[in-house]
């Protein structure tokens, strides 16, 4: 088999982690793509498994050693990168790897990808409900908040760059969208 690539990008908030892991839980034929990040481990993350957590400096040595397809800057200070090593890790177990990156990298993933990715933007029913979310969601401080905010606007306009939108608005639909759009993407043998 030959693996493919499913990429979910969105502004923070929009539930693009939480359509994800859903789509993890009901096919087995996928395997997320651990990233790496400078930024703590939050409450309610386990290393290893959310991201790889590395410290500024290592993750600075990652990029001059050429270790990652992508990566990016996604807030000032915090480092976000797609590591070669986890593709060839998840392809190598014979499963189809799953994205949860931000606008800037899913658009990157796509170009090295090609044909063998499929680009999905999840949209948000509003970016006052973006930001209700992330403080329902428990994890941000003011700044932080305010940052992701801010970067969403920018983000909402490039959505038509992405090949499938799907709204998140009634989450249920959202779910059951998802599913039949990763399943007719990996059921396609052309
Ligand atoms: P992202 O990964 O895009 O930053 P999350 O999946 O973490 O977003 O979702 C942000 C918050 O919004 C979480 O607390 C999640 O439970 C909640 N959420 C996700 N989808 C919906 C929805 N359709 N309606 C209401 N809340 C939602
Ligand atoms: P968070 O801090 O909420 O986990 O993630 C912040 C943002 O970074 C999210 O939009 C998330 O999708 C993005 N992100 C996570 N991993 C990567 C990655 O490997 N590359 C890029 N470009 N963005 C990522």
């Amino acid at each position: 088999m030959k693996g493919k690539a499913i990429i979910f990008s969105a502004p923070s908030g929009a539930g693009k982690t939480t359509i994800v892991k859903h789509l993890l839980k009901v096919n087995a034929q996928l395997a997320f793509s651990i990233s790496a990040t400078s930024r703590p481990c939050r409450f309610n993350e386990t290393p290893d498994k959310d991201y790889y957590f590395l410290s500024n400096e290592a993750f600075d040595q990652r990029i001059q050693d050429g270790d990652f397809i992508e990566w990016e800057e996604v807030y000032s200070g915090t480092k976000y990168g797609t590591l070669k090593s986890e593709i060839e890790r998840i392809w190598a177990s014979g499963k189809h790897v799953i994205f949860d990156v931000d606008v800037s990298g899913g658009l990157n993933l796509k170009r090295y990808f090609g044909d063998r990715a499929l680009s999905i933007f999840v949209v948000p029913p509003s970016v006052q409900a973006l930001r209700e979310r992330l403080i329902g969601r428990g994890t941000e401080n003011d700044e932080s908040l305010m940052k992701r905010v801010a970067k969403a606007e920018s983000e909402i306009m490039r959505a038509r760059e992405f090949e499938v939108l799907i709204t998140n608005d009634v989450l249920e639909q959202a779910l059951r969208d998802a599913e039949h759009i990763v399943n007719a993407f990996l059921n396609d043998r052309a």
